[in-house]
């Protein structure tokens, strides 16, 4: 389905590495897994992805860190 995030099949965050936490995994599927391009857009984790083409398995779809502040802790720039 084209509103559901590219980067599903992959991405730990929607394949349950929170299995403890099934409520905060249904919460960031329903803003920004299954939420559109405009969902997607707003996770970091996807943000990451597009601009470095990775992502820390660690980083959460609502980090407050900035993508120069991720690229710098990973020595990616
Ligand atoms: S957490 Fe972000 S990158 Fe991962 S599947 Fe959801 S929208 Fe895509």
């Amino acid at each position: 389905m084209s509103d559901i995030c590219p980067n599903v099949a992959k991405c730990p965050i929607f394949t349950g590495i929170l299995k403890d936490r099934t409520f905060t995994t249904n919460a960031y599927k329903q803003l920004y897994c299954e939420a559109g391009l405009e969902g997607r857009n707003k996770c970091k984790r996807f943000q990451c992805k597009q601009k470095y083409g990775k992502v820390p398995d660690n980083l959460l779809p609502n980090s407050i860190k900035t993508l120069e502040e991720i690229g710098r802790e990973n020595n990616w720039l």
